[in-house]
């Protein structure tokens, strides 16, 4: 199967205990103690622009993408896409962790970003090891037969999904696959259609992360 994967397999660890959410997110809280949660090389874009370094071997290339990547989900949450997204979770009666910056690292070959977090507060990181996030950004969008603001708009509300309590990878895709349908009941036209198409998407998604066992 050629399932391009949003995450690695961190569920497994325990980075990703499954707790129960209590605080606000959105640009972001001042706290990094989240980097003692950082396994692998990375850099992510605090508060204060600042950028942290954690165990990355590529320190130069890793500061560039996050700042690439802290731009992207700034973006998003100010978007209105972004904003439909966190008022839906919300009505949904979910509370989102703190979010304390955004930022890239080592995710592995077939990953095109995550949510590293502690269960309050985390960071969201694109991957790369050499290919950059919107070269992924674009490989998903192959994939699923996408245009790339489509694409980008998937992947950041899956992302966005972990930040708002969805630790599973099925969990999640199900919920994104509700918002997007809900999305497609309160749009028309073009706009419309994309989210239909997204929410077959989420539920394609739903399905093999299933069948490959992450259920919950
Ligand atoms: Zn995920």
């Amino acid at each position: 199967m050629s399932q391009m994967s949003l995450e690695r397999r961190l569920h497994d660890s325990d980075i990703f205990p499954h707790v129960k959410y209590s605080s606000l997110p959105q640009p972001y809280s001042s706290d990094s103690s989240v980097i003692k949660y950082l396994p692998m090389g990375a850099v992510y874009i605090n508060e204060q622009g600042k950028s942290v370094v954690a165990n990355s071997d590529r320190r130069a290339v890793h500061e560039y993408q996050a700042r690439q990547m802290d731009d992207i989900v700034r973006d998003y949450t100010r978007s209105k896409e972004g904003r439909a997204f966190h008022d839906y979770a919300r009505s949904c009666g979910h509370t989102f962790i703190q979010l304390i910056g955004a930022g890239t690292g080592d995710l592995g070959e077939h990953t095109v970003a995550a949510v590293i977090h502690d269960g309050k507060k985390g960071i969201i990181v694109s991957n790369y090891d050499g290919k950059d996030f919107r070269t992924r950004v674009s490989e998903f969008a192959s994939q699923y037969g996408l245009k790339h603001e489509a694409a980008l708009e998937y992947v950041l509300t899956h992302e966005f999904g972990h930040v708002a309590g969805y630790n599973t990878e099925s969990s999640n895709e199900g919920f994104i696959k509700d918002y997007f349908l809900h999305r497609a009941a309160v749009t028309h036209g073009g706009e419309r259609e994309k989210y239909k198409t997204l929410a077959e998407v989420a539920g394609q998604r739903e399905q093999e992360a299933q069948n490959a066992g992450y259920t919950n």
